[in-house]
């Protein structure tokens, strides 16, 4: 079981009465407002939310409340704040960073009933949603008007839009159509200290501050979307879906550079090298090309006439790269099998591993080749298996770093090479996730990557939402900090200033 540390400092709540006392406090409002189904303090019940995705990290939640609107929502979040308890917002549970692990001595606010699409307006190409609204469910309710919602994570016949925007997640179609942030023009959004406030809306822009734009993506840590507006993109004409058999990521790595350096930008690139491919063969039997080191799930969309053109091109290239076989789906199944490979790669691993690391990185794509290498020269040296799945269109790699927690100092050796890996994604101007965010996992990794003045300068912006640090606290930052402190380390004068050519005024 991993770390779950909690953070602690949020406010005493100036009531002088325990945590148990404000827990109680909130339950009583949250019996007030809600059905008994959707308040839960019995202990056997309250651990069925006891983690996310990622099961390592377990922490029993004090009481669950499962709010059926924005108002009763905001309502609760309002008592939270009164009483000083922590919340986490919890969408479909299906995180991979632990960003909804609960706090054990904190509510988790569960937005499962609040799963209405209140509107899909084709004529400007939106819908407005509830938090809780699966993904995948977005589109089926705007493909009979011919649009759909264009992230796709895997998991998005579960996940929740909520948590999409949390996380501003990706998918396989995001290298072409942009992630979550791209398709979210608005949202409903309750601050920490429960009032409800609309960022962003129906026209392309608005003056101010990009606040929607720091909401998406920062993990429930600044208040819980209620409601967002996304983008809906319109059918495309053509979609054609070609799989692509190499004998190695290094050509399969340099077949997706030439695509994107000829001007195609496909809808997805996604590789899978023979680990992986092995996996998914013995779960799903994909049928992907007999002795294949890589495969590339290849798929072009647009006006038949571009595709067609594009399809050319696409052949050529993973020709000229050596591709050994080349195969375009012919039919819906056979796009489906295709694609069900690649989706279920990260399960799939289970059937040639008893445990598994999903890492989540990301780099510039041109370092596909090396990072491949250096990974491979890792688990190498290690001992510890990698199996690489990833969105190769974007440079965002999904290392499922392998082990048997039954075999003493596996779990830990596993955990060496999973955060080696992130040290080559940052050497190679990439970062510690590409799209599941930090969580309470990567927060560890935090400074890695950013400075304690910029950790500082991030956590200003998060108490500017959250001065009681009570909205999911202990996740994204190493180090949480109160509020009122001065943000950094006290410095000298700048040496601009010291050297007479700037000042302060
Ligand atoms: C098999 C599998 C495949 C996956 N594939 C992908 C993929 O391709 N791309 C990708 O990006 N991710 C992927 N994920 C990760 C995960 O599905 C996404 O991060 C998803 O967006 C999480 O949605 P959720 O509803 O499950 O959120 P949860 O796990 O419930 O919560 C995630 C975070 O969002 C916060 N949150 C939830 N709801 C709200 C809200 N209403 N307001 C504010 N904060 C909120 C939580 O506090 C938490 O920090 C995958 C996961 C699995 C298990």
């Amino acid at each position: 079981m991993g770390d779950a540390t909690q953070d602690t400092s949020t406010t005493s709540g100036g009531s002088g009465i325990d945590s148990s006392g404000r827990i109680a406090a909130v339950a009583e409002v949250a019996r007030r407002l809600l059905p008994e189904a959707g308040v839960i303090t019995d202990r056997a019940r309250l651990r069925t939310y006891e983690c996310d995705g990622l099961a390592h990290y377990r922490v029993t939640p004090a009481l669950v409340v499962i709010p059926q609107d924005a108002e009763q929502l905001a309502a609760l979040v309002r008592a939270c704040a009164e009483h000083a308890v922590p919340f986490v917002a919890r969408g479909s549970g299906t995180g991979l960073s632990g960003g909804a692990l609960p706090h054990a001595e904190g509510v988790l606010v569960v937005t499962s009933q609040m799963r209405t699409i209140r509107e899909v307006r084709r004529e400007d190409q939106r819908a407005v949603v509830e938090p809780g609204v699966i993904n995948l469910d977005v589109t089926k309710a705007a493909t009979p008007v011919g649009y759909y919602y264009a992230p796709d994570p895997s998991s998005q016949q579960i996940c929740s839009i909520g948590g999409n925007v949390a996380e501003n997640s990706g998918g396989a179609h995001c290298l072409k159509y942009g992630f979550t942030t791209n398709h979210v023009l608005g949202a409903d959004f309750v601050t920490p200290d429960g009032d409800t406030v609309t960022l962003g809306g129906a026209a392309p822009d608005s003056p101010g501050y990009d606040l929607l734009g720091a909401v998406v993506g920062s993990e429930g840590t600044l208040g819980i979307v209620t409601s967002a507006t996304v983008r809906l993109v319109r059918l495309p004409e053509e979609v054609r879906t070609i799989l692509v058999g190499f004998s190695s990521t290094d050509q399969a790595g340099a077949a997706t550079s030439a695509i994107i350096a000829a001007g195609i930008v496909p809808a997805a690139i996604e590789m899978m090298d023979a680990l992986a491919i092995e996996a998914a063969e013995a779960a799903v039997h994909c049928n992907y090309p007999d002795g294949a080191g890589a495969v590339l799930v290849i798929e072009l969309d647009g006006a038949a006439i571009e595709v067609e053109q594009e399809y050319a091109e696409v052949q050529r290239l993973c020709d000229d790269h050596g591709a050994f076989e080349q195969r375009l789906a012919t039919d819906p199944a056979e796009r489906a099998l295709i694609w069900k490979g690649r989706k279920s790669a990260f399960a799939a691993v289970g059937r040639i591993s008893p445990d598994y690391i999903v890492q989540d990185g990301v780099i510039p794509r041109t370092a596909l080749p090396e990072v491949l290498t250096a990974i491979a020269e890792l688990s190498g040296s290690s001992g510890v298996r990698v199996a690489n799945v990833f969105h190769a269109g974007d440079g965002n790699l999904h290392p499922l770093v392998l082990f048997d927690d039954e075999i003493e100092g596996a779990g830990e050796a596993a955990e060496r090479v999973s955060g080696a890996i992130l040290d080559l994604c940052i050497e190679h101007g990439g970062s510690i996730t590409g799209e599941h965010g930090v969580g309470m996992d990567k927060s560890k990794y935090m400074p890695r990557m950013y400075t304690d003045e910029d950790l500082d300068t991030m956590q200003l912006v998060r108490c500017a939402f959250d001065p009681q640090n009570i909205s999911n606290p202990g996740k994204v930052f190493p180090t949480p900090r109160l509020c009122g402190e001065v943000p950094g380390r006290h410095k000298g004068a700048h040496p601009l200033q010291e050297a007479g050519l700037a000042e302060v005024f």
